[in-house]
């Protein structure tokens, strides 16, 4: 386990700055200490954009002199500098999130998590006032995909293992993941006046503050309930973890003074079917929601349409991994609500967007 035993008192009179503080996650980081008395800096990429910082914009005006927007771009040198001044703790959320539609993965994904992290962190290093740094890395730091779980006793993947198995080429978002937070761990390894925590979420489910539409997570409840696996899902494992929750752990791991390494953050791991199955035990047939598990032939010959390969269905269709959450139960205290509960918060949300 990655850990220091060091213990960090955060003064709660200091700013936090919550870098991409206008994303799916990050919002709710940020609504939660706004709720808990801090003075939040969230850094946006163009802060005149109105739509997408609609719901930022009613949580300034609901805690009036509380939430401060700054401009910052993860590939700008120095973009961090302004924001960061007087803050004790920082967390870093922003890096791009894409799975689908990756024409450059050096440039579009690995760039600015790798460079963007150097950039917060090394901000860091010249803020003096920094004491803590948690970062928001993923699961898929931990496990790229099958071939990782094929060298885990169990396949039951914890906070010591790495993934070994993605590149620019294979799952470069996980990839990129991967080298951010090496590059975290390897910066703050350097220093003695700050330290790191890390959540390593699974994927991350449950009502969007934002009205934005473009979200991975968004997209998946949309595919899942606009009938797009119909005809069947494939035979895949999906790790799943509640928004508000990923939210709560960063705000855990920053204020808990012991609080310490990386945290895998999932309430639990299930085969995709039984997503759509919690979702028609709550809503009937309301949505066409799949039924049946795709076999693997099919997958090859209709998998591709949907985004995944050929190689990526041969190393990850029926294999079995898991999990293991324990240690942010015990280190942060966390306690995570029921899959159907986040599926159905979601969907609701969803509707009430008008984007289901
Ligand atoms: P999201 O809504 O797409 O948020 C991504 C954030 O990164 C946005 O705030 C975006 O800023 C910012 N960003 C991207 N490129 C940037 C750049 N070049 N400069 C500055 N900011 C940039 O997705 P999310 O799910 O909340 O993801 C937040 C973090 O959680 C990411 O680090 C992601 O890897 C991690 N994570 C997500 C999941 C999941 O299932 N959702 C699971 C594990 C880990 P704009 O608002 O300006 O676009």
């Amino acid at each position: 386990m990655l850990a220091d035993s060091r213990m960090t008192q955060i003064d709660r009179s200091a700013p936090v700055l919550v870098t991409g503080g206008a994303g799916f996650i990050a919002s709710w980081i940020v609504r939660y200490l706004l709720e808990d008395g801090f003075v939040v800096r969230a850094t946006v990429r163009n802060p005149t954009d109105e739509q997408r910082l609609t719901h930022l914009k009613e949580l300034g005006q609901k805690y009036p002199g509380k939430l401060q927007l700054f401009a910052a771009d993860l590939l700008q040198a120095g973009a961090f500098q302004e924001a960061m001044q007087g803050c004790q703790l920082v967390m870093h959320t922003a890096s791009p999130f894409m799975i689908t539609g990756i024409k450059d993965a050096q440039k579009q994904l690995v760039e600015p998590a790798v460079q963007g992290t150097r950039e917060v962190l090394e901000e860091a290093n010249r803020c003096v006032s920094v004491r803590r740094v948690v970062l928001t890395s993923s699961i898929v730091a931990i496990m790229g995909d099958g071939a990782d779980a094929a060298q885990v006793d169990g396949g039951v993947f914890n906070e010591t293992h790495w993934n070994f198995s993605s590149s620019l080429k294979r799952q470069p978002y996980a990839f990129s993941k991967k080298l951010a937070e090496e590059e975290a761990w390897k910066i703050a390894r350097q220093q003695q006046r700050w330290d790191l925590v890390v959540v390593n979420p699974a994927f991350v489910l449950g009502p969007a503050l934002s009205g934005r539409a473009e979200s991975v997570s968004i997209n998946f409840i949309r595919s899942m309930t606009n009938g797009e696996y119909r005809p069947g899902c494939p035979d895949l494992t999906m790790s799943i973890v509640d928004v508000r929750d990923v939210a709560r752990a960063h705000i855990l791991a920053g204020l808990i003074p012991s609080a310490s390494g990386r945290h895998i953050l999932a309430a639990d791991t299930v085969p995709m079917i039984e997503l759509a199955r919690q979702l028609s035990a709550h809503y009937g047939r309301r949505f066409p929601l799949p039924t049946r598990v795709l076999p693997k032939f099919m997958l090859y010959l209709i998998g591709p349409f949907f985004g995944l390969s050929w190689d990526y269905i041969s190393r990850n269709v029926g294999a079995p991994y898991s999990f293991d959450a324990s240690y942010s139960k015990k280190d942060l205290g966390l306690e995570y609500r029921p899959i159907q509960q986040t599926l159905v918060d979601a969907v609701e949300q969803a509707l009430s967007a008008g984007q289901v």
